[in-house]
């Protein structure tokens, strides 16, 4: 994904300030068709409801058979481009996931599938692969050390995800991540390590979204990420990546 422009940090930080002169903010939310299937998580990260902490929730997810499902209405719209989230759930092993690939794969000719269950081992990602996936989201969270680490238990390390989605690339997959907006303990400099990361990472696909405080996590009282400097942050993002593929509404 080729680089348009590259801004320095203090340009970075102003445009998400200020915002980004003359420039759209083009997303791509239309474009795709986003499912949640499971909400079980083995996961524990401190701002999100599915962590397997929060007893209070109530889980749910779909069957195996019901996720390829879960796209029919939106093909038939004429929706080729296929996102499917949902936690870190053990239930759904190596075998399971790769089969529900291939399955939307044969169902839905021409479609394009991306994937996000959070960490996973190499094996993994070949397996994914080979039964046709086109690409994996793996959301880096912070590119900051410190930061990062306000966002997780000790479980998470800070630059896991951010080392494991080069060789992803590298494996063939298309490759995405995101940056939030708003994330408690939040910065402008901590915003502007992120857009380098994004500048260093090229990948094919962005989430660009505002901190959402969830109920029954640690984060909960805390503010709404801004919408404003969310816009400015598609603006900058759009200016630099041309092509690349913004999603905002997850
Ligand atoms: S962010 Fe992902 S891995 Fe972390 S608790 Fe939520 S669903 Fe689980």
């Amino acid at each position: 994904m080729a680089l348009a422009y590259r801004p320095e940090k203090e340009e970075i930080i102003q445009s998400i300030i200020n915002g980004v002169k003359g420039q759209e903010a083009i997303v791509d939310d239309d474009a795709f068709f986003c499912l949640d299937y499971t909400s079980f998580c083995s996961g524990t990260c401190l701002y999100c409801a599915k962590s397997r902490n929060n007893w209070d929730l109530k889980r749910e997810r779909m069957s195996p058979e019901e996720v390829p499902e879960g796209f029919r209405e939106a093909y038939e719209k004429g929706i080729r481009k296929f996102f499917l989230y949902g936690g870190a759930d053990l239930y759904f092993d190596r075998e399971k996931v790769s089969d529900i690939i291939r399955r939307i794969k044969e169902i839905y000719t021409g479609c394009e599938l991306y994937l996000a269950v959070g960490e996973k081992v190499f094996e993994d990602f070949q397996a994914y692969l080979e039964a046709g996936l086109d690409g994996y989201v793996l959301f880096h969270r912070s590119a900051n050390a410190d930061h990062f680490c306000k966002l997780h238990t000790l479980e998470s390390y800070p630059d896991f995800r951010m080392k494991m989605l080069p060789p992803l690339k590298q494996m063939g997959l298309k490759i995405g991540t995101g940056i939030t907006v708003g994330w408690p303990y939040q910065t402008a400099e901590i915003l502007a390590e992120d857009v380098a990361f994004l500048m260093e990472l090229e990948p094919d696909l962005v989430v660009i979204d505002a901190f959402r405080p969830e109920e029954g996590t640690e984060f909960e009282s805390f503010p709404k990420g801004d919408r404003k400097q969310q816009e400015n942050l598609v603006k900058l993002v759009r200016k630099i990546f041309p092509d690349i593929r913004i999603l905002t509404h997850l």
